[in-house]
């Protein structure tokens, strides 16, 4: 059989490359993982595992502030960012070689180059100008923030890949983009003393998320001293010394340490020799796959952020899963995209699994929506001006929970579990039938007993 150097040639060590490598190597077959930078990709080395590690940094100003009210008397505390930074370095690089090792043990080659698909079975190493073949090539490249070259001094911008290894914690920080990144990074520094600043297009945050979710964390988040400018854009960043100057579209002008851009991202497949191969790339630069993650060459495969499906972690490995039943189990398998459960790590936290209101409105037409607002428990003693939100969201005729919304502490965690139960096509009656644990947040979800309104043929038909 050995027509080729490798049965799978992987363009990309990141969450889904990484995965179908180790996975495919297992299985006996001949595999290389090539990766241009750091084994791990953006999740580990830029992504989800620093910004979480910040998320907790941060919690402590809150923790710490709280404490008064439980009777701790917490002498002055400082922060100090380099720490974290470094702290930070040192876990990435110890996950950054549980990857590489995950990959060795199977018996997977690490390249430790930038690859290039020059054509349908053939790939170019630049490093060593190698030219190898693979019976299936797979591109795991995912993509990189928006530079916005097109924004007058963005070179005077940040974006997220520079958060994690800032030299010093900025002051002051205005930010372009109200989404994942804009949100979380908002809340970081806001919670480590930095005076926070977001410019957002539209008139409203996290767009696609819903409507009660959206206005409830801005809300929040204004209380905890984020500034928002609705309706306006960085129409320029020139630098004032130490500051960024940036001029909105507005005709406000605001001047900050550091100004990020977080806008989303954009795929990382210029200069990739698709064309060569004769590879469909979209505008924006993703690339075309059908059900099974194929793209229109045969043996040329593509999954995760590249393919710009959903842009989460768990997709892209999901993703690496089912291509690994495809080729090497006889069991084509596309990816299961539905009922995707995903967190933002804002403070207050947001998880969320299934429809919208808006959207289970046009689908199911008649819905009724159970909404509770309340100050969990742990706030009362420290007197902590915070509100949590609980909604859920079941389909009049079946019954089913087609939707569930929070915003509080640990609502991520609550949405992994929500997960499931939606998952399995749960009902709010199963809800209501499932008992409390007490006390806790998480009970209120299962003792909304009666609709807070209702939707019927589309509309809100009482209060
Ligand atoms: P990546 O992980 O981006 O890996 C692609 C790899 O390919 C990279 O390492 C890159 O260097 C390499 N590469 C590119 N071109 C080449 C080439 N030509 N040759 C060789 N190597 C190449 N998702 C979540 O689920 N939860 C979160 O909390 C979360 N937080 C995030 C926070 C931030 C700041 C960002 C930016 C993203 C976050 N994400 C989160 C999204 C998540 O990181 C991505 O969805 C995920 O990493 C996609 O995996 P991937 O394998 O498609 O690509
Ligand atoms: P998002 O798509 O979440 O948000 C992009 C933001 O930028 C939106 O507010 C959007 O506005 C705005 N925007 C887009 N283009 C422009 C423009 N030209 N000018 C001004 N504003 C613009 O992308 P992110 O970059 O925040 O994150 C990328 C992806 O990474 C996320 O979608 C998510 O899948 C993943 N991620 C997941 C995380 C998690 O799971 N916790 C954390 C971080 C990232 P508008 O709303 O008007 O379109």
């Amino acid at each position: 059989m050995a027509q080729f150097d490798y049965d799978l040639f992987v363009i990309g060590g990141g969450s889904g490359g990484v995965r179908a490598g180790r996975v495919a190597a297992s299985l006996g077959k001949k595999v290389a993982v090539a990766e241009e930078s750091r084994f791990g990709g953006t999740c580990v080395i830029r992504g989800c595992v620093p910004k979480k590690l910040l998320v907790y940094a941060s919690h402590y100003s809150k923790l710490l502030a709280d404490g008064a009210g439980y009777g701790w008397t917490i002498p002055e505390a400082r922060f100090d960012w380099p720490t974290l930074v470094a702290n930070k370095e040192a876990e990435i690089t110890r996950l950054e070689g549980i990857y590489r090792r995950g990959l060795e043990t199977n018996g997977a080659q690490m390249i430790d180059s930038r690859a290039i698909v020059s054509g349908p079975n053939t790939v170019r190493i630049a490093a060593s100008g190698r030219e190898v073949s693979a019976e299936n090539i797979l591109i795991a490249v995912g993509g990189r923030p928006n530079a916005m070259p097109e924004l007058a001094g963005h070179e005077h911008c940040i974006v997220s890949d520079d958060v994690f290894d800032l030299a010093e914690l900025p002051k002051s920080l205005a930010i372009l983009g109200a989404g994942y990144i804009a949100l979380e990074f908002a809340c970081i520094f806001a919670q480590l003393g930095t005076e926070v600043t977001v410019v957002l297009r539209g008139d409203e945050i996290l767009r696609g998320f819903d409507d009660d979710v959206r206005r409830h964390l801005r809300t929040e988040m204004e209380k905890k001293g984020v500034r928002f400018i609705t309706g306006a854009l960085f129409k320029s960043v020139a630098l004032s010394g130490a500051q960024r100057r940036i001029e909105l579209t507005n005709g406000e002008t605001i001047t900050a340490d550091q100004a990020l851009l977080a806008t989303g991202r954009v795929p990382n497949t210029s200069a990739l020799g698709l064309e060569a191969a004769g590879v469909s790339v979209e505008w924006g630069g993703k690339i075309v796959v059908d059900e099974l993650s194929r793209s229109n060459v045969p043996s040329i495969w593509a999954i995760g952020d590249v393919t710009d499906r959903v842009q989460l972690t768990p997709v892209a490995i999901h993703e690496a899963m089912c291509l690994i039943e495809t080729l090497y189990r006889d069991n084509p398998a596309g990816p299961d995209h539905e009922l995707i459960a995903t967190a933002v790590f804002t403070q207050p936290e947001v998880g969320t699994v299934g429809m919208t209101e808006a959207h289970a409105a046009e689908m199911c037409r008649d819905l009724d929506i159970f909404v509770s607002r309340f100050r969990p428990m742990k706030y009362i003693l420290p007197g902590r001006d915070e509100k949590m939100l609980m909604k859920v969201i079941a389909e009049a005729s079946s019954g089913r929970v087609v939707g569930v919304h929070i915003v509080g502490p640990d609502a991520g965690e609550m949405a992994q579990l929500l997960g499931i139960s939606l998952k399995m096509g749960a009902t709010k009656e199963d809800f209501d039938r499932t008992m409390a644990v007490h006390p806790t947040a998480a009970e209120e979800l299962v003792t909304m007993y009666q609709p807070s309104y209702r939707i019927r043929d589309g509309r809100r038909v009482d209060g």
